[in-house]
């Protein structure tokens, strides 16, 4: 009989994931390889999916797993529920991708009455079998029954303590057999029948249960977390092992290994095993086992097969190995083996180090490495091999590891944080009135949201640390405390959270700071190399393009004026500006902060040659600016109160004291102070009232202020032209490019453009020089997609503003959406991610790729780029590369990431040609 729905490991297809699971296919592999991996079979995911579908199994599957049976039996001389040597297996699930949220291992199945006397007849150790069986019946009560794990636990510690016992080791045969009777017992209560005699049925229970988990809810969390769709992983294989025992005396062991060390990269062998042991008692962390080295000297002999199956999995696989093994008797036997999870500094040393062992190429060195990952290195990390145990898993919601004394408020984070305290924010849930607490705490905790909470937005908009949705933590803010199970963590206790991980620890791990090592600088050169799209930087100050230069970035994509005006020297030069009654007092106000923008651009053209900057004028609404209505009539009347002092008597520093509202200095504060400062204010209240807007994002903002204000768009394209003249004087290479936002139609471009044309040819005459610059639009507006054939006409490139441009497709604001219906919409499937994040290829997509195409029919060379958010997720970009943009432009620690997901992009479409 041919099998239709498994295959014995010696001729499953090692290659064949989708079909058979990633564990199955590398059991097969392996036991193809000639290494020593235990008899079995992998029923597959076709399976589990016509299970699922019809939920029956198939009529002849059964009959199929007898016949694989057989031949297990005919391999190893065992008998499957035999009364001699019998046959037990382990049954395991495993779909294409590894997915912690499926069901756990059942160890020991075809243990009954009649096999449990074989196995004690054959052992002579009754405490082994009991021992092993009481594990099969908890662990197939839990899994495959459904029993909570505490019946059975209820029992074990009763039987213990009765005994007075403390470890599990000490329990003897006879309670081990006790126990076991009393699981029995329970499953017969819970489910109303006794446990199942029959080895076949016991399988058949088991096999459907591994089927069934596939739809379970932690597993279909896990896949809509980490979005895998039925394309990547669809349903799970079952995978039936031939147990061996690694405690079955001091000749036994059971481990675990990488085939590097993971947590630096280091060549060198790595692991833990147990001697006399199974393997959940590792996991479990019941007993410490020992480090790999020790074995050598414990078991030499089989130390050296773990170091040839260590040698052989890598030369094999060429990809550092994740194994489990268990040593039975002195023979070693591989049981597991998969890609090793690593952190980003071992991702990217083992790729530098296996390239030059000649184990892989270039390419392959770039691609084994998700670009997501490189994101840790720039956030401080948690030090390797810290070794301690996470006190609460939450939401890794913003990458980064931060310790501090734990904080309940904002304001109490305010206050501490002025004496210097370093703090973790905890809240249940973070609101917009929050935000002071973030900028003073080092790391933001929440016990409720998602990863496009409040929180972990916020977070990452600062780049600061968050793990968010921590369930476990229950916070009570009016009692200062935070529980944990039995722990009670009290305002002031030290955490320390990875919000690259989303791992709450209590007490602190020191943090390393980021570094971007030689090995990076490598990775990162070869990437380069690799890529077509380039990637520029959104910074705007000096400081932020010397960093973005040091990450790599080949350019500025995105200057946002608007920050150089939100400077505490510029501020009220820029107020002033708005407040001007005129066109003459506005220019008076712009002469101002005309040398101080000129100066701004010098130095960031300065920091970033020879490399394109990409300036934007000005974007925001005006009232940006200013206080909001609510602040200034607060402090209003703050200074009306004021006045009655002052008129009433003599103001003292002390008779201030305990307003802080004051205007400063206080020691000049007169009368006469306080009336102009009254005035002044009431000026901006008149004039926020005036700019009053029901939609500001979709108002008088972007090229409208500059079509109202020409005056303003006029001097920021003045600073703009001399500072670039000025760095030609000092044959300083430039190349800035004037970029204007909002932009719907061409009349509009054309106009800016006249102002451009004007004032470069006063600049050249001025220095004596010619100029060269690039003038283009931003592509953040519907309709400048739809006349981009018009737009290239003026503009010599394009920069999508996908932040905009998604808004304005979906027609909703980010913050609305995601303070509000987005995670809704995302939990029930409505959208299948958040557009702000993951660029939305299927709608606006479309709008991009008409831009696109119509823009360069008018102009075959146009330039085009990306400056919004999605300008740094790898998945957006890959889009960005197959459109044939010329380059992505993204925030300074996205910089790294970026480069490696434009190498991946350039490497895949070779790959798929
Ligand atoms: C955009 O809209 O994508 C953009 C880059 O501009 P901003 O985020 O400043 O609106
Ligand atoms: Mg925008």
């Amino acid at each position: 009989m041919n099998p239709k729905y498994s295959f014995s490991f010696k001729n499953g297809d090692g290659k064949n994931k989708a079909l058979l699971g990633g564990k199955g296919a590398n059991l097969c592999e392996m036991t193809q390889m000639g290494l020593n991996v235990p008899p079995g079979f992998v029923i597959t995911t076709a399976t589990c999916l016509q299970y699922l579908e019809n939920k029956q199994l198939p009529a002849d599957l059964m009959d199929e797993v007898r016949q694989q049976i057989a031949d297990i039996e005919q391999e190893t001389g065992k008998q499957f529920g035999g009364n001699s040597d019998p046959l037990l297996v382990s049954v395991r699930s495993g779909s294409a991708i590894s997915m912690p949220g499926m069901m756990d291992t059942i160890l020991n199945l075809g243990l009954n009455k009649q096999t449990l006397a074989a196995m004690i007849e054959m052992t002579d150790d009754p405490r082994f079998v009991y021992d092993a069986y009481r594990r099969f019946i908890q662990l197939f009560g839990k899994v495959a029954l459904g029993i909570e794990d505490e019946k059975f636990d209820f029992h074990f510690e009763n039987v213990k303590r009765a005994a007075g016992i403390k470890a599990d080791v000490a329990l003897s045969a006879d309670q081990l057999q006790e126990i076991s009777d009393l699981f029995l017992m329970v499953v017969h209560e819970e489910t109303g029948k006794p446990f199942p005699e029959d080895v076949y049925e016991q399988l058949e229970i088991a096999i459907k249960a591994v089927f069934n988990s596939w739809l379970g809810k932690r597993a279909v969390d896990y896949r809509r977390e980490f979005h895998i769709t039925p394309d990547i992983a669809n349903g799970t294989a079952v995978n039936i092992v031939t147990m061996v025992f690694g405690n079955m005396g001091d000749d036994c062991a059971t481990g675990v290994g990488f085939t590097r060390n993971p947590g630096t990269g280091v060549n060198e062998m790595y692991g833990e095993y147990l001697v006399n042991a199974q393997g959940e008692d590792v996991v479990a962390g019941i007993r410490t086992p020992k480090p790999v080295h020790e074995m050598a000297k414990e078991m030499p002999e089989q130390y050296r097969q773990l170091v040839e199956l260590r040698n052989k999995l890598e030369a094999h696989y060429k990809e550092v190995q994740d194994y489990e093994y268990t040593i039975e008797r002195g023979v070693l036997y591989c049981l597991q083996t998969r890609n090793g999870k690593m952190n980003a500094t071992a991702m990217v040393k083992t790729s530098i180090d296996m390239v030059n062992e000649g184990l892989i190429s270039k390419e392959r060195a770039l691609l084994r490495i998700n670009p997501e990952l490189l994101e840790q290195l720039l956030h401080p990390q948690l030090a390797a091999d810290h070794g301690q145990q996470p006190l609460a898993q939450g939401l890794p919601a913003s990458p980064g590891a931060a310790c501090g004394k734990c904080v309940f408020d904002a304001d109490t984070a305010v206050r501490l944080a002025k004496t210097g305290e370093d703090l973790i924010l905890l809240r249940e849930e973070t609101k917009p009135e929050d935000i002071h607490g973030f900028f003073a705490a080092q790391g933001v905790l929440t016990s409720r949201g998602g990863k496009t909470s409040h929180a972990a937005v916020v977070a990452r908009g600062m780049g600061k640390a968050c793990v968010a949705g921590a369930e476990d933590i229950k916070v009570d803010v009016r009692a200062r405390l935070a529980i944990v199970g039995d722990i009670h963590i009290k305002e002031g206790d030290l955490i320390t959270i990875d919000g690259g991980t989303g791992d709450i620890y209590l007490g602190r791990i020191p943090t390393i700071k980021p570094s971007f090592s030689p090995e990076l600088k490598t990775l990162l050169s070869w990437a380069d190399e690799n890529a077509r799209l380039r990637v520029h930087a959104n910074a705007d100050t000096p400081a932020m393009a010397r960093l973005a230069a040091e990450y790599g970035a080949k350019g500025i994509g995105l200057c946002r004026t608007e920050r150089m005006f939100n400077a505490v020297d510029r501020l009220p030069l820029v107020i002033d500006m708005i407040l001007a009654h005129n066109t003459e007092e506005r220019e008076a106000a712009l002469a101002k902060l005309f040398p101080i923008q000129r100066d701004d651009f010098e130095q960031l053209f300065e920091a970033m040659s020879p490399y394109p900057v990409t300036v934007r004028l000005l974007d925001p609404p005006m009232h940006e600016f200013l206080p909001n209505e609510h602040q200034l009539l607060d402090e209003i009347n703050a200074l009306k109160h004021y006045l009655t002092i002052v008129k009433g008597q003599r103001v003292t520093l002390e008779t201030l004291a305990g307003h802080p509202e004051l205007p400063t200095p206080f020691n000049q504060l007169n009368e006469e102070v306080i009336l102009e400062a009254i005035a002044k204010k009431e000026m901006m209240l008149d004039k926020v009232l005036e700019l009053f807007e029901v939609n500001p994002m979709l108002g008088h903002r972007g090229v409208r202020l500059g079509m109202s204000y020409p005056e303003i768009y006029k001097m920021q394209i003045r600073s703009i032209l001399e500072a670039a003249a000025r760095c030609v004087k000092q044959r300083i290479p430039v190349e800035p490019e004037i970029m204007v936002p909002q932009v719907i139609t061409a009349q509009e471009l054309k106009k800016v453009k006249q102002f451009v044309d004007e004032i470069q040819a006063e600049v050249e005459a001025q220095y004596k020089i010619s100029l060269k610059f690039k003038f283009g639009t931003m592509i953040e507006t519907v309709r400048a997609c739809t006349r981009a054939d018009h737009l290239a006409k003026i503009a010599d490139f394009f920069s999508f503003g996908t932040n905009d441009l998604t808004q304005a497709t979906f027609s909703f604001s980010r913050e609305d959406a995601e303070n509000k219906f987005l995670p809704l919409y995302e939990d029930s499937g409505l959208l299948q991610d958040n557009p702000f994040e993951t660029l939305d290829i299927q709608g606006l997509g479309k709008l991009m790729k008409m831009a696109v195409e119509w823009g360069r029919q008018t102009r075959p060379d146009l330039k085009v780029g990306i400056c919004g958010e999605h300008g740094g997720h790898p998945r957006s970009i890959k889009f960005c590369h197959d459109l044939g943009l010329n380059y992505v432009s993204c925030s300074a620690p996205r910089i790294p990431v970026a480069r490696l997901a434009a190498a991946h992009a350039k490497l895949l479409e070779a790959q798929s040609t």
